[in-house]
């Protein structure tokens, strides 16, 4: 005997044997009870719900000598000869037939008078397949219809139907199947060819089905070739799928914060050959299941999974912040919609985990409240630690030169209203400390266990305090210079403000400001800044935002030990490396 598929060998033959559609069963029923059936029916709906099942059956029914509660005896002579395929019926598949040929010489056809019961019904499959010119085809043989034909249009994209087929046909829409209800019919296909199964890896196939019978049933038939027993191992091998534990330990550890396990967790996933998509939608669907047992009394119900599996979603919904689970999913939908655009799809998942799983890396109001949330949790249970080092090493990885800090894009970047902070970030002698962040607010590489409990972990490091480049030396503040310091503070804010000033803004930073009289003097070390600060337009740019803030008299000079030529040159082109820099 040749081989039959599950779905072919176990399509229902009569109305009682489909899974769900109810309402469309009912119609269909009662029209055929009713002796009232339409020339043109509309079936829509996703794949695999039922829509040629139904269409044959209704085809079958509508011809039968005694139809039996609306459905097709499957006894009489009517029946038996439709049964083996007759003229009666006929499916078209709109996708390989779709021309305005087939329309005409279906048109013709309809016109001679079933073979042998009342009806001849025509079951045109995908039909938003057809051509403009075919629909119009078609559209005249519904307009005048002989009696005796019937019409079954099946689509999964009603949208594309032209609005004037669509008002000539009674249109029903199928509807996804629920997990639970192909299970049971699963589980009888099981019963009946004698397979024995897991109840896990039954959940899983009708999961995978994602409401479509065929899909599921072509699943199963995989899985049921693939082991003699049915096993949860087997569906997820077949599948492709991740291992649900493996995904659970990934997503609890992305909830928690543990950096670490999440990324090895991605690695070993992507490792054994699981694409990324199907694992970002495996983490999608794991979250949004953690956010029903976090949030429904009733979630067990709800999402009717094995015991085992439920209890591990709800003990990883336990440990995690309701807001941790909102940002991450937030975060990897947005993943999952940019994936088709980038080129390394394993970089945007890892970055986006890691975004996760690291709210520190975020500075929006709702990382903050993630880490808030965190630190409560850990205080009252007494497991605060002071994990900072990821954080500094994420912080340098996104400010990799001293330049990109000091751009006025920089949005955390912030000069305070009053001069101090600035000056003695900018001015301060001694080099050492400057180019460290002030010390409190930079946690510790490795902390130590002493450390106060708030100190450290809690505060987000600080806009990226400028510091000189290591290159060039800093220049002592001359004591009582306070008011000149103040002047220079405003025109550096003010130059923070200036579109593309960016360069400029460099180059002063290293400047230093002192009166001498009434002009205000600014100093730098070095001939290069100082030959480029004379230049035409960055005086000009000066002067403007000099006079902004009501000063006309300055002037830029050279003062100290003078570097070398060349070196001035290297440490400027290291600083500006990617700016357009003309030596003169
Ligand atoms: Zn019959």
């Amino acid at each position: 005997m040749a081989h039959l598929s599950l779905y072919r060998r176990f399509r229902p033959d009569s109305f009682d044997k489909m899974v769900r559609q109810e309402h469309v069963v009912r119609i269909l029923k009662n029209q055929i009870e009713g002796n009232q059936i339409g020339h043109a029916y509309l079936f829509t709906g996703p794949r695999g719900t039922g829509k040629t099942s139904i269409a044959r059956i209704f085809a079958r029914a509508v011809n039968c000598e005694h139809p039996k509660d609306g459905s097709p005896c499957g006894q009489c002579a009517t029946c038996r000869a439709l049964g083996e395929g007759s003229l009666d019926i006929s499916e078209i598949d709109a996708a390989s037939n779709n021309g305005v040929a087939e329309m005409r010489d279906l048109r013709e056809k309809v016109q001679y008078p079933p073979v042998t019961g009342r009806y001849k019904v025509y079951i045109i499959d995908e039909v938003h397949m057809l051509t403009d010119a075919a629909f119009n085809a078609l559209l005249k043989t519904l307009e005048e219809p002989p009696a005796h034909a019937i019409f079954i249009l099946a689509t999964t994209e009603p949208q594309k139907i032209p609005a004037t087929i669509l008002s000539r046909c009674m249109r029903l829409d199928f509807k996804l199947i629920p997990e639970e209800d192909l299970e049971k019919h699963l589980k009888s296909i099981l019963d009946e060819i004698g397979k024995p199964y897991e109840e896990e890896a039954v959940a899983a196939i009708a999961r995978a089905g994602a409401g479509s019978d065929r899909d599921m049933l072509s699943i199963a038939e995989a899985c049921i070739v693939y082991a003699d027993k049915l096993t949860y191992e087997a569906v997820c091998a077949v599948l492709g799928a991740a291992d649900f534990h493996e995904t659970a330990k990934l997503v609890s550890a992305m909830l928690t914060f543990d950096l670490d396990t999440a990324i090895s967790s991605v690695e070993s996933i992507l490792s054994e050959g699981k694409s990324v998509g199907v694992l970002l939608k495996d983490i999608l669907q794991l979250l949004s299941r953690i956010t029903i047992a976090k949030t429904c009394s009733d979630a067990e119900k709800l999402l009717s999974l094995p015991k085992q599996l439920f209890s591990e979603i709800k003990s990883v919904a336990d440990r995690a912040d309701g807001r941790a689970v909102l940002r991450a999913t937030e975060i990897l939908i947005r993943t999952e919609n940019e994936l088709r655009f980038v080129s390394s799809p394993r970089i945007s998942l890892e970055t986006a985990i890691l975004r996760a799983s690291h709210p520190e890396s975020d500075a929006d109001s709702e990382a903050l409240i993630v880490r808030i949330n965190h630190l409560e949790e850990e205080l009252k249970n007494g497991t605060l630690t002071v994990s900072a080092a990821p954080m500094s090493e994420i912080r340098h990885a996104e400010t990799p030169s001293p330049v990109k800090e000091l751009l006025p894009e920089e949005d955390d970047f912030s000069f305070p209203d009053e001069e101090p902070i600035f000056e003695e970030a900018y001015f301060s002698d001694g080099p050492a400390p400057q180019k460290k962040p002030p010390e409190p607010i930079v946690p510790a590489k490795e902390a130590p266990a002493e450390k106060p409990l708030f100190a450290p972990a809690p505060a987000p490091p600080p806009a990226p305090v400028p510091a000189p480049s290591p290159a060039q030396p800093v220049v002592p503040v001359p004591a009582g210079e306070m008011s000149a310091e103040v002047a220079f503070g405003k025109f550096m804010r003010a130059l923070r403000k200036t579109p593309k000033s960016g360069v400029l803004f460099t180059m002063c930073s290293d400047l230093l400001a002192s009166y001498e009289g009434e002009t205000l003097v600014l100093t730098t070390e070095s001939d290069t800044i100082y030959t480029a600060l004379r230049r035409e337009d960055h005086r000009r740019a000066m002067e403007e935002i000099f006079a902004g803030i009501g000063i006309t008299d300055f002037d830029v000079r050279k003062k100290g030990a003078k570097p070398t030529q060349k070196s001035a040159i290297e440490e400027l082109k290291s600083n500006f490396g990617d700016y357009p820099i003309e030596f003169k």
